[in-house]
């Protein structure tokens, strides 16, 4: 039988698909470990203390649950299917397809957008609206396709492999509580096994049995957790506060007006808002309470060729709508963001569009090295350089 080397079909689909769990498992069998020792080896045979027992355990397993439960709905959520009516029909894609100019393609591009009355104020660095040839869509507003699952995700962030899944508008909430959670879970564990570690660093303690080397690992795993989880969920506290996303962060949103960084912040109460919703009851839970359809946002400044006058006002036209949840089919898909304290990277293969560039923060330098440049865009769909024309490597470069 004949293996075609695609990473989302076939066997060496199923290859990778299996692969790509490996970091799931080992988070996993971190987590299950760390519960065994923290509970068996230190509370029940370390702490000698009944009340101190009990309060340790009763902390840790209200923390240990919120943190298992976010991760879990972190790795299963549907990160956030693009409607079918951002497909294009046979006939748009062939229409586009047969088209010769750039200037035609974004003509066509644009008319669909009218035809088909989708409200999308981004566009690509040419000025086109975007579109990906591989999903044949129209990329709603931060929307990104992203080339580990294979397929455009909603208001995508980045694909984290630590969750083999796409954080993304679905689960954005998820991820941040499961960074929070798991940050207070590695303090908490840390704090109270230190007690215990340095008693059985200088090993005045005679502890039953392998206990001191668990607490011993407990307590440098939980501290190293702590470090790397800290500098994460700054990370992301500070993106929500701003909303961006990470893709954002490295390329700023382009508008009719240009691109701009800002575009969708509405102030921090309210960027806040966007991603905990406004019922103070679940705004600690991981129970989705975004706001948002996920397919157009507010936005700093007025959309006026599309008639808006307030950005506010979108909300209230399609406002606390929910999205479907936990679709299996669609959970892959994206560039690779590779994250850690010093270096961030999102890999793709391909670099045609904005958002498909390869973009690369230097260990330490925080510069950004980019393959592409956001020039000032003139409104409408004009090009960039002023030639009247988009430069094109091969391939439509409308594309995006
Ligand atoms: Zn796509
Ligand atoms: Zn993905």
């Amino acid at each position: 039988m004949e293996c075609k080397v695609n990473p989302h079909r076939g066997c060496c689909g199923i290859c990778v698909k299996t692969f790509k769990w490996t970091p799931v498992l080992l988070i996993s069998a971190i987590i299950i470990w760390s519960y065994y020792a923290y509970v068996f080896h230190l509370c029940i045979l370390s702490v000698q203390s009944e009340i101190v027992r009990y309060l340790l355990l009763a902390f840790y397993h209200i923390i240990f649950l919120l943190f298992l439960w976010s991760y879990w709905r972190t790795v299963w959520a549907s990160p956030g299917k693009i409607p079918a009516r951002y497909r294009l029909s046979f006939e748009q894609l062939e229409k586009l397809e047969n088209s010769e100019t750039d200037s035609e393609q974004r003509h066509i591009l644009s008319q669909i957008v009218v035809e088909k009355d989708l409200h999308v104020s981004m566009r690509t660095l040419h000025g086109s609206v975007r579109y990906c040839d591989r999903c044949t869509v129209i990329k709603p507003d931060r929307a990104h396709h992203c080339s580990v699952c294979g397929s455009c995700v909603l208001k995508m962030d980045h694909h984290c492999p630590w969750v083999n899944n796409c954080v993304a508008f679905n689960n954005y909430k998820f991820f941040i509580l499961f960074l929070f959670y798991g940050f207070f879970y590695c303090v908490y564990v840390a704090l109270s096994s230190f007690k215990y570690f340095l008693q059985f660093w200088a090993s005045s303690f005679d502890a039953p049995g392998q206990s001191k080397f668990h607490i011993l690992f407990l307590f440098f795993v939980s501290a190293m957790f702590s470090l790397s989880l800290c500098s994460l969920l700054c990370y992301h506290i500070h993106l929500v506060l701003n909303n961006r996303t990470t893709l954002e962060a490295f390329r700023a949103p382009v508008f009719r007006r240009g691109p701009d960084k800002n575009g969708f912040s509405l102030g921090k109460s309210l960027n806040l808002q966007e991603v905990f919703g406004d019922d103070w009851k679940v705004f600690m839970l991981p129970i989705f309470s975004s706001l948002g359809d996920g397919l157009s946002y507010p936005e700093r400044l007025p959309d006026i060729e599309m008639g808006y006058k307030d950005g506010n006002e979108r909300w209230d036209e399609e406002d606390h709508e929910r999205m479907p949840m936990l679709e299996p089919e669609d959970e892959e898909r994206m560039p690779m963001l590779i994250q850690d304290t010093n270096t961030t990277r999102i890999l793709q293969p391909d670099s045609e569009s904005d958002d498909e560039a390869e973009l690369m923060m230097m260990p330490g330098s925080g510069g950004m090295v980019s393959s592409g440049t956001a020039g000032t865009l003139i409104p409408g769909l004009i090009s960039r350089d002023g030639a009247g024309g988009m430069h094109s490597n091969g391939q439509n470069s409308v594309y995006s």
